[in-house]
């Protein structure tokens, strides 16, 4: 599938902005995974797509073993200060268009790792410590693997920031 094709199933995915990702940019951010290992959402150890999965030099050698990949925005807009059903229906937005398209790039790409925002939600009640129930199905956490979003969207000239009343959400796909 040509890289144009997949944007336009991205788009078709639900996904506002998609952009290319050149997987050498990945760096990692020490800051990032320290603030993952405080736990603050119970992901940490507790559900396969989140941390710790293995060293800073091992989580980058995989991200930049990809060829290819996308970064995926979902952009919310809301004229009110704070709005909370805006973000919950953006954060859904993402977390649905990561897994169709996910879905449509497996039978192309097995080997494709889609990266969402926070941990996997596919079962009801992670496995963990038990191995993963459906490794085909899980969607893993983007800052999981130690990477400052805003930094990724800046070293691939990707707007991070949409301007007042907006929220963006953040998704990448390689393969
Ligand atoms: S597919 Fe199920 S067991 Fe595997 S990471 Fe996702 S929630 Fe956990």
């Amino acid at each position: 599938m040509t890289t144009e094709r997949i944007i336009e199933i991205a788009k078709e995915c639900g996904f506002d902005e998609v952009n290319p990702l050149d997987p050498k940019t990945f760096v990692q951010s020490q800051m990032v995974r320290d603030t993952c290992a405080t736990n603050k959402c119970g992901g940490y150890g507790a559900n396969w797509g989140c941390p710790p999965h293995s060293t800073a030099e091992e989580d980058n050698a995989k991200l930049q073993s990809y060829e290819h990949g996308l970064i995926l925005q979902c952009i919310g807009r809301s004229s009110k200060r704070i709005d909370r059903k805006m973000y919950a229906e953006t954060g859904k937005r993402l977390a649905d268009g990561i897994r169709r398209l996910k879905d449509i790039m497996t039978e192309e790409y097995p080997d494709c790792l889609a990266l969402g925002a926070g941990g996997c939600r596919f079962c009801e009640k992670c496995a963990r410590p038990e191995p993963c129930r459906f490794p085909d199905k899980r969607i893993e956490a983007l800052e999981g693997y130690g990477i400052f979003i805003t930094q990724l969207c800046r070293d691939n000239n990707v707007l991070y920031y949409y301007g007042e009343g907006t929220i963006a959400y953040n998704a990448a796909i390689l393969w």
